[in-house]
């Protein structure tokens, strides 16, 4: 968890500040004239409510106050996926992710049954990271439990969540490697130490590898499913 930092105008803002004559001149790249036009009023794209980006998820708002309107990844690049531990339950992360007062809430909370919620669209950015470029850049994920209980960081958990990762990454282009894939413990600034020491990254990232894997050449149709089939390891 996290809030984010307040800090001055950004690179963005700044370039909309211009307005149309510096929006007109051909110094901007493309891909700068594309995000322009996406911070534009007007073109943002059409949510409805309880919408979800990772399918098997349920719906559960945060406070709107937790999280901010953009139009991502047209007007920023997704390219970080961040793991959190909430230091509490699942209960208790939909609940303060809820409260407008708490200011910080993650895209999704994990629970040790591999259930998610999510409660922001990847679209938006989430204050999770306490650190603005990074909110930005990042889809965060909660995981419930304590950093300091290993035991809390159950198989289903590591599954669900790398399922959810996995499809995270395939939505976005992300490389599925630990330079993408970060603790927020691993977040410039941060003094927040989650996921912690018995978080098992080269497992998870195993399940994210396996789990993309599959993403990208599901199982033809008349053919066995995964599950069915045995076991390799
Ligand atoms: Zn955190």
């Amino acid at each position: 968890m996290g809030s984010e930092k307040k800090r001055g105008v950004g690179r963005r803002a700044v370039l909309l500040g211009g307005g149309a004559t510096v929006v007109g001149a051909a110094v901007l790249a493309r891909d700068e004239l594309r995000r322009a036009w996406w911070r534009l009023p007007g073109t943002e794209k059409e949510r409805v409510d309880g919408e979800l980006d990772h399918k098997g998820a349920d719906w559960s708002a945060a406070a709107r106050a937790n999280w901010r309107r953009a139009d991502r990844p047209d007007d920023f690049t997704i390219d970080r996926v961040v793991i959190h531990v909430v230091q509490g339950s699942y209960a208790t992360a939909l609940k303060v992710f809820r409260n407008p007062g708490h200011g910080a809430a993650t895209h999704y909370v994990v629970r040790k049954d591999g259930h998610v919620a999510q409660m922001i669209r990847e679209l938006d950015v989430a204050f999770h990271a306490g650190n603005r470029d990074m909110n930005e850049r990042s889809v965060g994920i909660e995981h419930e439990g304590f950093v300091d209980r290993p035991q809390d960081f159950t198989a289903a958990m590591y599954e669900g969540s790398a399922r959810l990762t996995a499809g995270i990454c395939a939505r976005y282009g992300i490389p599925v490697d630990r330079e993408h894939i970060i603790g927020h413990v691993e977040v410039e600034g941060t003094d927040h130490t989650d996921p912690g020491p018995h978080w098992d990254w080269p497992r998870y990232m195993r399940l994210v590898r396996e789990a993309s894997a599959r993403l990208a050449s599901p199982t033809p149709p008349g053919r066995p499913s995964a599950k069915a089939a045995p076991k390799l390891r």
